[in-house]
């Protein structure tokens, strides 16, 4: 099953609204724990509810989502409703004695724990203007303090990227901060996003629903946050590195044991445990909603045995000390049974996720049927936290499938698959047309098979983009589906096919750069980058051996194309160069990332050629600019 509601009918969900008021058995609307726990220790919020930039951009509007009081309406799935209504609770909530969150200010947390003389802050949100903000309202509720040491939880930009908001580089340079995060951290953190990095950001618009408006019919949560804020992303490279779990340090009276966790929500990640308080921080291993596995935005594909093997060293190393549970996304769980069955729960749903899983796949079912069919049992399925309100089981069970068998499903058919757009075309004539196909998309609609209906008319707008009719039912079929389901993210995939079918792709905001990544990126990965931008057609099996050297860095390089193919190696021992460059490595950036010419720089001096320049300039025109704003649902 994909579930009740992603499949509901416009009647079903107007009766999943009225559900919500009344008594649910599964899971029970009528228990208030988890807003118990979003709203204790509330202590207030900012007077001001506007955050902005430096230019005045509005970054965060604590009043976005005052639409979210009201019961779920018609368009929303009661569940999710009742899940972005507790994450959009904000302010600075009092955790445990020593420990305080802000809340709401971003998708992520912010965590301050008191120390002698000042605060240690775990995760400072995804940009620099939240971050302040979210200082600023610890100041002025809690009295100003500086902050002593940053810990990151793990390499997600929203867990470092708002940094230079609350600490700043000569503090960390002068020992005044330490910034602590686990192994492997910077490294993930810039690569993350790198080579794959255009495609992701476009489909990321889809996930997080970034051009629809937020309301009762547009975007009402990310799911495990209400949405990432689109301010200013720094990074502050990190001073300590913890290595190995058990590892203790003490800072400003302050004790903290970690437990390394890599390969689970992230490559680099790591829980802290604060013995002398009983609180245990998470990260973002455990969650007021299931996890992605795979993002749908497109990463690398995560471990769901590993992540459930980690969260059950957590529990058997603290669940019986602890008597608060804190994380990086939503609200504490107060108590130490309450957090032991979450846990111990959480837990047994990724694992059951990968077990059952590959069961099935074991037994000859591929993706699409064991999606189908898995669902969790009710003593899972009925805890909140298990729903797929961010990662579904369903989307969760192919990435497992594809993690042990990649996207093949062993049918020979599916070895040389015609492109979508001709088996469409091939398709919706061979069924008679496309208005014969429409009408049967219709008769699906109106019985409430919106799968089907969606498949069809999808067939349909492939074959055919410039099918305004079809367009625009298919964009009907989409809001309906959107606004059944229960995941945030499903809805926001949903809601933006539609609108881009009805008003086509909107235009990128300019997403501004972080200096801060950009300076942390090692020249490897920098050219790993430029080697997947070079165009076969445009180089036109030319050749190129182009030094590069980096007084700045104490780095030279030898980059070479040769058969419409980069390659580069470090500190080149024999052969020549066509030509070999000094520079400024953010010149070669400028040059080679961004369109800037290095023609100026030579005449000024600050680049030197040792050979015939003209050769860069030709290497140059061999790469693509990445289209960031291709088309998704049509071709
Ligand atoms: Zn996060």
């Amino acid at each position: 099953m994909l579930g009740r509601w992603t499949v509901a009918s416009a009647a079903l969900t107007a009766a999943m609204s009225l559900a919500a008021d009344c008594a649910w058995a599964d899971p029970d609307f009528n228990n208030r724990q988890d807003f118990d726990f979003a709203q204790r220790g509330f202590v207030g919020t900012r007077a001001d509810p506007k955050i902005t930039a430096a230019d005045g951009r509005l970054v965060w509007d604590l009043t976005a989502y005052d639409f979210l009081k009201g019961p779920a309406p018609a368009t929303a799935n009661p569940s999710l409703w009742r899940q972005a209504q507790l994450l959009s609770r904000a302010g600075l909530f009092k955790v445990a004695e020593g420990v305080w969150q802000v809340r709401g200010f971003d998708i992520s947390n912010a965590t301050f724990i008191q120390t002698k003389t000042g605060w240690i802050v775990i995760d400072p949100l995804t940009s620099s203007e939240v971050a302040k903000a979210a200082y600023d309202l610890v100041s002025d509720k809690l009295g100003k303090r500086p902050v002593v040491a940053m810990i990151y939880t793990h390499s997600h930009a929203d867990h470092f990227g708002g940094a230079r908001g609350m600490i700043a580089q000569a503090d960390v340079d002068a020992g005044r901060v330490q910034v602590i995060a686990p192994a492997g951290f910077l490294e993930h953190a810039v690569s993350e996003n790198i080579i794959a990095g255009p495609a992701m950001a476009r489909r990321a618009t889809y996930q997080f629903g970034s051009f629809l408006p937020k309301g009762a019919t547009g975007q009402v949560s990310a799911g495990i946050g209400q949405a990432v804020s689109p301010g200013t992303q720094t990074l502050v490279p990190p001073t300590v590195s913890i290595t190995r779990t058990g590892q203790e340090l003490t800072i400003d009276g302050v004790r903290l044991q970690f437990q390394l966790t890599p390969g689970t929500e992230a490559p680099a990640e790591m829980n802290i445990y604060l013995p002398d308080l009983k609180a245990l921080c998470m990260a973002e291993n455990a969650n007021a909603s299931m996890h992605n596995v795979l993002t749908p935005r497109g990463a690398l594909v995560r471990d769901a045995k590993q992540w459930a093997d980690y969260l059950t060293e957590s529990i058997r190393l603290y669940g019986d000390k602890s008597d608060v549970m804190f994380t990086s996304h939503a609200w504490p769980r107060f108590g130490r049974a309450a957090l032991n069955d979450f846990l111990g729960k959480h837990r047994d749903a990724y694992k059951y996720l990968h077990d059952q899983t590959v069961r099935m796949m074991n037994s000859g079912l591929t993706g699409p049927e064991i999606a189908n069919r898995l669902a969790l049992p009710p003593a899972l399925a009925d805890e909140w936290y298990n729903r797929g309100y961010y990662g579904t089981l369903s989307f969760n069970s192919r990435a497992v499938y594809q993690r042990y068998m990649g996207w093949y499903d062993a049918n020979p058919v599916n070895l040389a698959p015609l492109d979508p757009a001709d088996e469409s075309a091939r398709y919706v004539a061979m069924m008679g047309g496309a208005d014969v196909v429409l009408a049967a998309a219709r008769k699906a609609y109106d019985a409430g098979d919106d799968r089907w209906a969606g498949q069809l008319a999808s067939r349909v707008v492939f074959a055919d983009k410039s099918n305004t009719q079809a367009r625009e039912f298919l964009a009907k079929v989409y809001d309906r589906e959107g606004q059944a389901a229960e995941s945030a993210i499903w809805r926001n995939m949903y809601l933006t096919a539609a609108l881009e079918l009805r008003s086509g792709v909107p235009v990128q905001r300019g997403a501004g750069q972080s200096i801060d990544l950009i300076q942390n990126t090692t020249t490897p990965m920098l050219l790993d980058l430029m080697s997947v931008r070079l165009n076969p057609e445009k180089a036109g099996a030319g050749s190129a051996v182009v030094d590069l050297v980096f007084p700045d860095r104490k780095e030279r390089f030898r980059v070479t194309v040769k058969n419409d193919v980069l390659t580069y190696e470090a500190d080149p021992k024999t052969g020549k160069a066509d030509v070999a460059l000094t520079m400024p490595r953010a010149s070669f950036l400028m040059a080679a990332l961004a369109g800037g010419d290095l023609k100026p720089g030579l005449a000024n001096g600050t680049v030197k050629a040792d050979g015939d320049p003209a050769v860069f300039t030709k290497f140059l025109s061999w790469f693509d600019a990445p289209a960031g704003n291709f088309p998704i649902v049509w071709r």
